[in-house]
Formats: C-alpha cells, sequence, structure tokens
C-alpha cells in the first residue's frame, strides 16, 4: 500500500479502495523491479479511471 493517502493528480480524488488507478512513471533507468513501489511513491503521477478516460 502507499503510505500516503493515495490521489488522483489529475482532479486531486481521492482513490478508493478496489478502484482501478493509471500511474504515469518513468520507468527507472539503473534500478531494478524492488524499487518500482518506492519509485511511484515519490515521483509517479496517480490517474483515476475517470480522468484517463478522457
Ligand atoms: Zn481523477
Amino acid at each position: 500500500m502507499f503510505k500516503i493517502t493515495p490521489q488522483c493528480s489529475v482532479c486531486k480524488k481521492e482513490i478508493q479502495a478496489n478502484e482501478d488507478i493509471f500511474v504515469k512513471m518513468k520507468y527507472p533507468k539503473s534500478k531494478g523491479m524492488t524499487e518500482i513501489k518506492a519509485f511511484i511513491e515519490y515521483q509517479g503521477k496517480i490517474i483515476c479511471e475517470e480522468c484517463n478516460n478522457k
């Protein structure tokens, strides 16, 4: 889970449990898959399904 309250970066809506989300992020260059979770928390932009479909 995310340490911070997940929020859509477009509409600022709080992401609800079991909601489909999209995360826009740069794939880390030199780090492995284990770093992805931390990467999302610091640099990922969470987009709710509604905004992604616009
Ligand atoms: Zn949204």
